[in-house]
């Protein structure tokens, strides 16, 4: 029967598979900054404090009437439209502290070139501590597509501040750059380029070494147009060089320009075949600033809170996630390789010391790991496994009434020759019942096994058999292998020792710890299609700890559990190593970090529901490592049109299934296992200035 299953199943894991895996689409990318422009006006707009003459309003009622509104999303709105109206609607936002999403700098400079450079090349440069002009001795993102096929020669800048040659190293990087009041002398329509140069020689700068925004955009469109370039970036000053001049009505109106020319950009691309639907625009800051009457004129070390910035994220690739994005901080060092990774190119492994794009920002591309691992494939990882599971040849070996439910103990067979212990339990009344299989935790009690959900041993938290039991549900619990009574049959090797001889061996033989705990728990689900009391339709899964890992993986393996609950169960691979935290044997599937991470098999388990409950405090589970995981579980469950059926629960507090977790793990299953099915269906789619010789050079009196 189960190789039936397993069979018919192919067929639903494919269909899955191609509807979790939409062609990539995004062809192009532009990278849009505006300097210093701070995160408080993109999430609130204008500041009330600040619509002042102390300010250097000129007219504090007339801006206050363009800006001012009660309401905090209609203040962002009227100052930022394309941002609020497009981008967070169909993109998404990220850096909006006041909610604890924050984007931040982690150069700890918080001013100009180390920005830019650490948002361009990834990462964040000690070396790189002042405005000078000195060429970037970092590879760009930019520098980096336009040294492969096919963005070679297709690369371009536009930028008002004149120390981008030297920040994107134009020497060496070869990529095309206008900064400044630099002559435009690049492709385009020959009598307007001759106008806007005439334009440029007669403009006086309103500040040193930085071009008027106008003109860097105008510049933009123009070589948009004529050489059709694959990867634009654009950066606009005015927003930093009017909020050093204390002036916060000029400050707030190139905010509102820099949105406007965002959406110009936007609409005249999607003009144009070669970008229509295939471009990815990503839009962001190099430093936030500080706040106050005084506080928000500057940025720099000595400002902390001027490290907050924001980055958004809008194209075909991006799941439209808004402000709802992951509640956990993005860094600006993410920034380029998102760039990257929105053409489907991965940067951060090309390239040391560069950091992961934002998870979940942009689909990953054909061909990727997450994207390539279906789960015939996460079989062949899990190893060899027997032919055809044995007969189960169930026994029950002794019933005890409990008054409400009734707990049996039985074993059945996993392999030939291996029988299995497990408690059981049965409600009283009418069945038939939905059915949920408990996987125990680790801890490190290997003489405890079963006896934990079953409420004959360890803390009350591991007790959910018999607390969802007495919730009216048929509950097995198994010991799995080294745990209980299937701890080393010799009595040679104690506890851990057995598990990782288990462990240790199985990898000798092609096989692993984590697939041989995910055939035994399919035969659980075996033995519990067996049992009258059990509608076969209503099968869940539940576990804390190992339990929790063991339900992402069994899940995944086996599509009969139609809801799981996993707590504290899992994070990436990539963060653990990052981390240096050790787990359980079998945590460590061989080649799983290539082929996608967890991520990848959060993901098979689309478009069934699944809760992922965790702590923020979790040493054992950095909380970044959960959210990457979740990120990529999301856009496949967003792809099969289930955005509402993978949700997590998160809490403060260290490695446990506290009250409220386990309350909210119940009334997940009983949301998804209680109601009829006909239900299930239809809820389905709904710096002060630095030290002088950090200084741009001498004609600059203002730092960026
Ligand atoms: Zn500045």
């Amino acid at each position: 029967m189960w190789r039936v299953t397993a069979s018919g199943l192919a067929a639903v894991a494919t269909a899955a598979l191609l509807l979790a895996a939409p062609a990539r689409q995004t062809e192009n990318v532009v990278l849009i900054t505006t300097d210093g422009l701070r995160w408080q006006e993109v999430f609130s707009g204008a500041e009330e404090a600040l619509l002042v003459k102390d300010a250097g309003v000129s007219d504090p009622d007339a801006l206050r009437k363009e800006f001012w509104r009660d309401s905090a999303a209609a203040r962002r709105e009227a100052l930022l439209p394309f941002l609020w109206t497009v981008l967070a609607k169909q993109g998404q936002l990220f850096g909006n502290a006041a909610q604890g999403r924050v984007a931040r700098v982690t150069n700890g400079h918080n001013f100009s070139y180390p920005g830019y450079n650490e948002l361009l090349s990834g990462r964040a440069d000690p070396r790189i501590d002042s405005n000078d002009k000195k060429p970037n001795p970092n590879v760009t993102v930019l520098e980096w597509l336009n040294g492969r096929e096919p963005y070679r020669g297709r690369v371009a800048a536009f930028c008002s501040w004149d120390v981008f040659p030297w920040i994107l190293n134009r020497e060496r990087s070869g990529i095309v750059v206008n900064a400044g009041f630099e002559p435009m002398t690049f492709a385009g329509d020959r009598d307007r380029l001759a106008v806007l140069n005439q334009v440029l020689t007669d403009t006086t700068p309103a500040a040193d070494g930085v071009r008027h925004d106008s003109l860097t955009y105008a510049a933009t469109l123009e070589y948009v147009r004529a050489a059709r370039p694959r990867v634009v970036y654009i950066s606009y000053g005015e927003t930093d060089d009017w909020a050093h001049a204390g002036r916060y009505d000029h400050y707030l109106h190139s905010a509102q320009r820099f949105d406007r020319f965002t959406r110009q950009l936007w609409d005249a691309m999607q003009g144009i075949d070669q970008y229509r639907g295939k471009t990815t625009f990503v839009i962001t800051t190099d430093h936030g600033r500080g706040s106050g009457l005084t506080g928000w004129k500057s940025h720099g070390e000595k400002i902390p809170e001027s490290e907050n910035i924001w980055i958004g994220v809008l194209g075909p690739d991006t799941p439209a996630l808004g402000e709802s994005t992951p509640a956990t901080a993005v860094t600006q060092s993410q920034v380029a390789p998102t760039v990257a990774a929105a053409l489907g190119e991965n940067f951060a492994q090309a390239v040391p010391g560069v950091a992961a794009p934002i998870a979940g920002a942009v689909r990953p591309a054909a061909g990727s790991p997450e994207v390539r691992l279906d789960r015939a494939r996460l079989l062949e990882l899990l190893g060899r496994t027997p032919p055809a599971p044995p007969p189960l040849a169930p026994k029950r070996v002794e019933t005890v009434d409990l008054g409400d439910v009734v707990r049996e103990k039985v074993t059945y067979a996993v392999e030939a020759d291996e029988r299995v212990p497990a408690f059981v339990f049965i409600p009283k009344g009418t069945g038939p019942f939905p059915a949920v299989l408990c996987h125990h935790q680790h801890g490190g009690e290997f003489h405890v096994g079963k006896d934990g959900p079953a409420g004959l041993g360890s803390t009350p938290d591991q007790h959910y058999a018999l607390e969802l039991a007495r919730r009216g549900y048929v509950t097995i619990a198994p010991d799995a292998l080294a745990f209980g009574e299937r701890q080393d049959p010799t009595g040679k090797l104690k506890k851990g020792e057995y598990e990782r001889f288990e462990a240790l061996h199985r990898i000798t033989e092609g096989k692993s710890l984590q697939g041989k705990y995910v055939w035994d728990a399919r035969r659980a689900l075996d033995y519990l299609e067996t049992r009258t009391e059990v509608d076969r339709a209503r099968i869940g899964m539940i576990g804390h700890s190992l339990g929790g890992q063991e339900t992402l993986f069994t899940t995944a393996a086996d599509t009969r559990i139609q809801a799981a609950v996993s707590s504290c169960g899992f994070a990436s691979l990539r963060v653990l190593e990052r981390d240096h935290i050790l787990h359980n044997f079998a945590l460590f599937v061989p080649g799983l970090a290539e082929a996608g991470d967890y991520g990848a098999v959060l993901a098979l388990i689309a478009p069934r529901p699944f809760l992922v409950a965790a702590r923020s405090q979790d040493p054992i589970f950095p909380l970044d490592g959960i959210e990457e995981t979740v990120a990529t579980g999301r856009a496949a469950f967003a792809a099969a049109g289930a955005s509402d059926r993978l949700d997590t629960f998160y809490e403060p507090g260290p490695h446990q299934f506290s009250p409220a977790m386990r309350e909210a793990a119940y009334a997940w299953l009983d949301r998804w296992l209680k109601a009829p099915k006909r239900e299930r269906a239809a809820t389905s789619r709904a710096r002060p200035a630095p030290p002088g010789g950090r200084r741009s050079g001498p004609s600059r009196p203002r730092t960026r």
